[in-house]
């Protein structure tokens, strides 16, 4: 006899998106709110304290978020320097080398809990 296989369908994402960013940005644990997610300024937990989520396994894949966010810095400082530009060039060289590096440095732990959060709540 032929069985027909069973088509489940895909369950619903307990986790919302808007949660897990909010918690992501807080540098809390995605999943649960509780748990930090570095511990140091930049280095994440292998798992959470609290609920135990993976977190150091999934750094991998968070490269792209933060490429992004990353030339989304830059285009934004390059666009805003075309409209607003320097009163000289060593003031907008200045600019450059000192407010772009600096911003994506004091974002980096923040934009990598972003992109963990929406790791974590794509695989759920
Ligand atoms: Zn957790």
């Amino acid at each position: 006899m032929n069985q027909i296989p069973k088509i489940e369908a895909p369950k619903p994402k307990t986790l919302p998106l808007k949660t897990a960013v909010i918690r992501g940005m807080k540098k809390r644990c995605p999943k649960c709110g509780e748990g930090h997610l570095f511990e140091g300024w930049n280095k994440l937990h292998k798992k959470c304290s609290h609920c135990g989520c993976e977190l150091l396994s999934r750094e991998g894949d968070c490269w792209a978020f933060m490429y992004v966010t990353m030339g989304a810095f830059i285009g934004i400082f390059l666009i805003w320097m075309i409209f607003f530009p320097a009163p000289n060039l060593y003031v907008g060289f200045t600019l450059l080398f000192i407010l772009v590096p600096g911003s994506l440095l004091l974002t980096l732990p923040r934009r990598k809990g972003i992109a963990l959060a929406i790791e974590i709540w794509l695989s759920q």
